[in-house]
């Protein structure tokens, strides 16, 4: 690698640091979720109580029967769950995770800096973090991908065919799975038996493990917010909400595009610049991973693309990909305390509420007053 590509000790997304990090855990609480096709444990790190109210039935019954309470009671701390690694090369999420982790730990992030302010605000939630969702993928890719041409990294992301040329973005998402016999190098976007979790989305026909135990999480967790950790060569962006999200799940993302503008901008980093008219307004990214998350448990789940620094007309050093971490996670937590995450209340409040709602369907919310007016609490 090039010397811009050598990172600092504290930039930690090899795998083998990644399990340093996690045998330092003491506060947490580290589980295996599950194994990749590699045959690489997928971890998750826990911190704070598990909600204590009991669901009696799931969200779908909740909003059946016109009580969210029956599936969760709204004034439980909320779970939070941030997933990196989830496409190998994409090393920035990971290394926030790590340092994440090591600060919750210690209150210290690895490069040594305070986050006693992060610390106290994690105080607050749930939180299940999970450096690398698709470790197969980390296995095979760079420590980062700065300083490598855009000709190299399409090889480095999606792979290479058995003929030397690259597998392509987005020609990659015509093959779920790639066939792993096909290509001389699989890139970091999928695991070891060729699967992109990003897209390992057929509800009744999940592939992988990986993704079947993350969604299984989200249900015994009933996340609140499901943060998706990706890279790209731009600037930093939560990305317009997807297909089949939930309408208020998607209006509280438009929101939250715009909250990462002005966070960024107040801390003097840069991101993508929101147009007053949003074409996020009128155009959703593709069915993946994060409906797959935000259906559960109804749980918000954006997806943050932060900055790999491989452009070389928008540069980044190690610190500035470090701090770009730590400010989203700062971000929502801190928005997460004036406003819960997940649109859950108002979806039901939104049903609950219409004139065009028979009486019949919710026949409490004439026949008992103080019934109806609990929803809105
Ligand atoms: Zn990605």
């Amino acid at each position: 690698m090039t010397a811009v590509n050598s990172p600092p000790d504290w930039w930690k997304v090899d795998l083998k640091q990644v399990d340093a990090c996690l045998a330092g855990v003491h506060r947490g609480k580290v589980e295996e979720l599950a194994r990749s096709p590699g045959g690489r444990p997928v971890y998750a790190v826990a911190y704070g109580p598990v909600k204590a109210d009991e669901a009696t039935t799931n969200l779908s019954g909740a909003m059946g029967c016109g009580d969210p309470k029956t599936y969760l009671d709204e004034s439980q701390p909320q779970s939070v769950i941030i997933v990196g690694g989830c496409h190998g090369a994409e090393a920035e999420g990971v290394n926030g995770v790590v340092n994440l982790i090591q600060a919750l730990e210690t209150g210290r992030d690895y490069a040594g800096i305070d986050r006693s302010k992060l610390v106290e605000l994690a105080k607050h939630y749930r939180l299940v973090l999970i450096p690398v969702l698709n470790p197969d993928g980390r296995a095979r890719s760079p420590v980062s991908m700065r300083g490598i041409a855009p000709e190299q990294a399409l090889h480095i992301h999606q792979g290479t065919w058995k003929d030397g040329s690259p597998v392509g973005y987005p020609a990659c998402k015509r093959y779920q799975p790639l066939d792993p016999s096909k290509v001389s190098f699989l890139g970091g976007y999928p695991n070891d038996a060729g699967y992109n979790l990003m897209h390992d989305a057929t509800p009744g026909d999940i592939r992988s493990a990986e993704v079947a135990a993350l969604l299984k999480l989200i249900g015994r967790e009933r996340a609140d917010l499901v943060l998706h950790l990706h890279s790209h060569g731009t600037l930093g962006e939560i990305l317009p909400p997807n297909h089949g999200m939930l309408d208020l799940q998607r209006k509280r993302i438009l929101s939250y595009r715009r909250r990462l503008e002005a966070c960024f901008a107040a801390h003097g980093l840069q991101s993508t610049p929101i147009p007053v008219r949003d074409p996020a307004d009128t155009w959703l990214c593709p069915l993946n991973l994060a409906s797959m998350t935000s259906l559960v448990s109804g749980a918000l789940s954006p997806v943050y693309e932060q900055p790999d620094g491989s452009n070389p007309k928008l540069p980044r050093d190690y610190p500035t990909m470090l701090e770009e971490s730590m400010v989203v996670f700062e971000m929502f937590l801190e928005w997460g305390g004036k406003e819960r995450f997940s649109p859950r209340m108002e979806m039901f409040n939104t049903m609950l509420d219409s004139a065009a709602v028979p009486a019949t369907y919710f026949p409490e919310k004439w026949n008992s007053k103080p019934q109806a007016n609990t929803l809105g609490g």
